[in-house]
């Protein structure tokens, strides 16, 4: 299945990519972690791609679509894939319509995790990340087993520099600009389900493997 996970910073989009993948055997692709990665290994994409994250903004359309493309292309991409954070602009919606056509694919659906502000920005603020593997926490809602450590490689939580407060408002703003037009965009195209994602994880989680599982 070749799905796209749609919703504001906040939405569960990492969370539920992660726990889908591993159900459903399709590759995770977040744009986000490949940078993360990147920034990590100090590369000069890594560097690059680092000002702007950091600030909250996006990184320039190009940049993206290149390792987006790059990453679809993997060939543990052709059984299927759940794309997570990208794509985020309607340039990069037209880029990834051409890429998939060229590789014969096309997106069997979009989905909406609708949020409520509230349930967002909550959620931004208690995430805490594995400096080592990626793997994503939440102080009260998804606790490790032990306070800071992974409870998968045992590697350091930390917060995500840009899950500070000033960050997650430019997030927002970048969101509401740029983003949002991806839903009636992809209504338009007759491709869009939309979830309720601002109920607890569980629940929403029952919903979209329900939904994955109709997919085949
Ligand atoms: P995420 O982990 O999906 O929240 O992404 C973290 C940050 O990486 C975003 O706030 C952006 O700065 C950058 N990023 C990830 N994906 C994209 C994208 N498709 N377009 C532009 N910037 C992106």
């Amino acid at each position: 299945m070749n799905v796209v996970l749609l919703g504001p910073p906040g939405a569960g989009k990492g969370t539920h990519a992660f726990d889908l993948s591993r159900g459903f055997r399709v590759p995770h692709i977040s744009t986000g972690d490949i940078f993360r990665e990147e920034m990590r290994a100090q590369t000069e994409l890594g560097k690059l791609a680092q000002s702007y994250i950091d600030d909250g903004h996006l990184v320039p359309d190009d940049v993206v679509v290149r390792i987006a493309a790059r990453r679809l292309k993997r060939p543990d991409a052709r059984r299927g894939f759940i794309l997570d954070g990208f794509p985020r602009t309607i340039p990069q919606a037209e880029k990834l319509d051409e890429i998939l056509r060229e590789m014969g694919k096309k997106l069997d659906t979009v989905v909406y995790l609708e949020t409520p502000p509230e349930a967002s920005v909550q959620r931004l603020s208690g995430r805490r990340v594995c400096r080592k593997c990626g793997a994503n926490y939440h102080l009260l809602n998804i606790p490790p087993r032990q306070a800071g450590i992974c409870d998968r490689c045992g590697g350091e939580l930390y917060q995500r520099e840009d899950d500070r407060p000033e960050a997650i408002r430019e997030r927002f703003k970048e969101y509401q600009a740029k983003t949002e037009g991806l839903i009636n965009y992809y209504r338009d195209r007759d491709l869009l389900t939309t979830v309720d994602a601002g109920v607890p994880r569980a629940q929403t989680l029952a919903e979209l493997e329900a939904l994955f599982r109709r997919l085949g």
